[in-house]
C-alpha cells in the first residue's frame, strides 16, 4: 500500500512493475460508521425481499462473475500477481459457492417445525434463523475474490447487509465486486466498499456492526477480537495455516508429488489452505523426494506463479529458509538465494528440525519441507503438533479418509489438495491459532444468522406445573412421567 496521508487516499500497484493499479480513499471511522448507518435500512430492506427474492439478485450476480470472469481475472491479475488462469480457477470456485449459497438458503435458515418431546407435547415448536442485520467484511488480499466472497455470499443470502473491508493491497478488486452487486440492487446500499489499511479494518469493528467476519493473520484475528470485545460484537475468524500432506506407504508417489507441487507453491504459496509440510512414510520418502525435487526444478516464477504480492513477505521467506539451513536442513530445490525480489523461488527442505521456524510458523511462499516419517502414525502425530488446523491432504490407496479424519484441522482432502474449497456443501474453517466458525455449506449460511427459537401452546397441558395454583397431584404426575418416560437406564 501507497499512502498519501495528505489527501487521505492511497494506492495500489502492480506487484509485478510496480504500476499503480488504482487511488482509493483511506475511509476514516466517521466514514466507516455513516456507511453502516446506511446499511441498516438496507439490511431491512433485503431481508424483506425473502430469500426467493434474494436468490434472484444474488443469481443475477452469479451470472454477471461468470461472464465477466475474464474482466475480473485480469484486474487479480495486474493487482495481485497471480497468473490470469490461476485467477480463473479462483473466479470458479467463488462462483460456486454464489450458486449454491442462495439456493440453499430457505433450506437451511427458513422456519421449520421441531418436535416439542414427550414432557410438552401440548406445544408446537419451531425454529427459524434470523439475519443478524450488517456484517462487516474485513478480507484478505491473497484470493480477493473467493475469500471475501465465502462471507459476503453467505451473508447476503442469510438476509444481512455488508460492509466490506478489502485488503489495502487489492481494493480495486473490491471495488469490482460491490459496483457489479451494486449494478443488480440499485436501490439500496446492500453491498458498501470501504477502504484503508489496519485502521479502517478496526473502525469497522468499532462501528456497530452485528458481526465481523475477518479473513486474514492469526495476530490480526487476536487483534480483531479484542477490538470486538469491547461490544460482544461476535466474529467469525479466518486465520492462517501450516497444512501438511501425508504420504502414505501405499500413495502414488507421483501424483502425491505432483499435488504437493501445486497445493505449497500455487499462487507463490500464498494460500491459506496451501500445502507448507509434507510427511512422507520411509519406504516412499526417497521417491516422493526425487519426484518432488524434478517437478519443483522446472518451475517458473513469473509464468507459473507470480511475485510476491505483498513485498515484506520475502523477508519471512527469506528467514525461515535461513533457519532452517542453519539448523542443519537442506535445500534440494532453492536454497539461500531463494528470494529474489519481487519473486520467491521454488525451495524444497529436507531434514529439517521439527522446532524450526520453517515447519512451527506460517510461510507464506512457495516452499515445502519434506520429512521422513516411521508410519502414517508418526506423520499424523508431526502434522498435529502445530499450533495451527485449517487444512490437510491425504495420499494413500486404501485408509486415506480414516487417516484425514485423525488430522486436527477444520478440512481435509484424500488424493487431492485443497478440493474441499471447491464444495458448495462443505464447510471450511479453522481449529486453534487457524480461527474458529465456519464460511459454506450449511454452517456458512447459519453462521450470519441467530436462531429464533418459538413454541406455541396448542392446548392446554394435561399436567401443568407451571403456575402457582396447580393441582395438588401435578408434581407427582410428572414425577411418574419423568421416571415412566425416561427412568430406564440402557442395558
Ligand atoms: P492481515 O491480517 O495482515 O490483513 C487482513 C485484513 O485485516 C486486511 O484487510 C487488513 O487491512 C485488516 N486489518 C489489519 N489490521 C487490522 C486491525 N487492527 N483491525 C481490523 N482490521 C485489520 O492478513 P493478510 O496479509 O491480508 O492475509 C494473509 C493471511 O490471511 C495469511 O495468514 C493467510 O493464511 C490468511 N488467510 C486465511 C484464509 C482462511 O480462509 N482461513 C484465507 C485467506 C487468507
Amino acid at each position: 500500500m501507497t499512502s498519501t496521508v495528505d489527501s487521505g487516499t492511497f494506492d495500489s500497484v502492480d506487484p509485478a512493475s510496480g504500476t499503480r493499479v488504482g487511488t482509493f480513499p483511506v475511509h476514516t471511522a466517521a466514514d466507516v460508521q455513516s456507511t453502516v448507518d446506511r446499511a441498516r435500512a438496507a439490511a431491512q430492506w433485503w431481508d424483506g425481499l425473502g430469500f426467493a427474492g434474494r436468490a434472484t439478485r444474488l443469481r443475477t450476480w452469479q451470472a454477471t462473475l461468470a461472464k465477466r470472469s475474464a474482466e475480473l481475472a485480469e484486474l487479480i491479475h495486474r493487482e495481485g500477481g497471480k497468473p490470469v488462469d490461476d485467477a480463473i480457477i479462483e473466479l470458479a470456485s467463488a462462483v460456486e459457492h454464489l450458486h449454491w449459497a442462495p439456493a440453499n438458503a430457505a433450506r437451511v435458515l427458513g422456519r421449520r417445525k421441531v418436535r416439542p418431546g414427550a414432557l410438552v407435547a401440548n406445544l408446537a415448536a419451531s425454529v427459524e434463523y434470523q439475519p443478524y442485520g450488517v456484517v462487516g467484511v474485513i478480507g484478505p488480499w491473497n484470493y480477493p475474490v473467493f475469500t471475501p466472497m465465502g462471507s459476503i455470499v453467505y451473508a447476503l443470502a442469510a438476509g444481512n447487509a455488508v460492509v466490506f473491508k478489502p485488503s489495502e493491497l487489492t481494493p480495486a478488486v473490491g471495488r469490482w465486486l460491490v459496483d457489479s452487486f451494486a449494478a443488480i440492487v440499485p436501490e439500496q446500499p446492500v453491498l458498501q466498499l470501504v477502504t484503508g489499511a489496519g485502521e479502517t479494518g478496526a473502525a469497522l469493528c468499532r462501528s456497530g456492526v452485528d458481526k465481523i467476519a475477518f479473513t486474514g493473520s492469526t495476530a490480526t484475528a487476536k487483534r480483531i477480537m479484542a477490538a470486538c470485545a469491547e461490544t460482544l460484537t461476535p466474529v467469525l475468524l479466518e486465520c492462517g495455516g501450516k497444512d501438511a500432506l501425508i504420504v502414505a506407504a501405499d500413495a502414488d508417489v507421483d501424483a502425491a508429488a505432483t499435488a504437493a507441487l501445486w497445493g505449497g507453491m500455487a499462487n507463490a504459496g500464498q494460500t491459506c489452505i496451501g500445502i507448507e509440510r509434507v510427511y512422507a512414510v520411509d519406504a516412499v520418502y526417497d521417491d516422493f523426494v526425487a519426484a518432488l525435487t524434478a517437478k519443483a526444478r522446472a518451475l517458473r516464477p513469473g509464468t507459473d506463479y507470480g511475485p510476491a504480492t505483498m513485498p515484506a513477505q520475502l523477508d519471512v521467506i527469506r528467514r525461515h529458509v535461513d533457519d532452517a539451513l542453519a539448523r542443519g536442513g537442506r535445500a534440494v530445490v532453492g536454497g539461500v538465494d531463494s528470494v529474489r525480489p519481487p519473486y520467491a523461488f521454488p525451495t524444497v527442505l529436507v531434514d529439517v528440525p521439527e522446532d524450526s521456524v520453517v515447519v512451527t510458523e506460517e510461510t507464506f511462499g512457495p516452499t515445502l519441507t519434506v520429512t521422513r516419517v516411521a508410519d502414517t502414525d508418526d506423520a499424523v502425530r508431526k502434522a498435529n503438533a502445530t499450533g495451527f488446523g485449517l487444512g490437510a491432504a491425504v495420499f494413500a490407496k486404501s485408509g486415506g479418509e480414516e487417516i484425514a479424519r485423525r488430522i486436527r484441522s477444520g478440512m481435509a482432502s484424500v488424493n487431492s489438495v485443497l478440493s474441499y474449497a471447491g464444495v458448495g456443501a462443505l464447510p471450511f474453517g479453522g481449529v486453534g491459532d487457524s480461527g474458529f466458525g465456519r464460511i459454506h455449506g450449511d454452517d456458512g449460511l447459519r453462521e450470519f444468522a441467530r436462531s429464533k427459537a418459538i413454541t406455541r401452546q396448542r392446548f392446554p397441558a394435561p399436567i401443568d406445573v407451571t403456575r402457582f395454583d396447580r393441582r395438588p397431584w401435578a408434581i407427582k404426575g410428572l414425577g411418574l412421567l419423568l421416571r415412566s418416560r425416561y427412568g430406564r437406564a440402557p442395558r
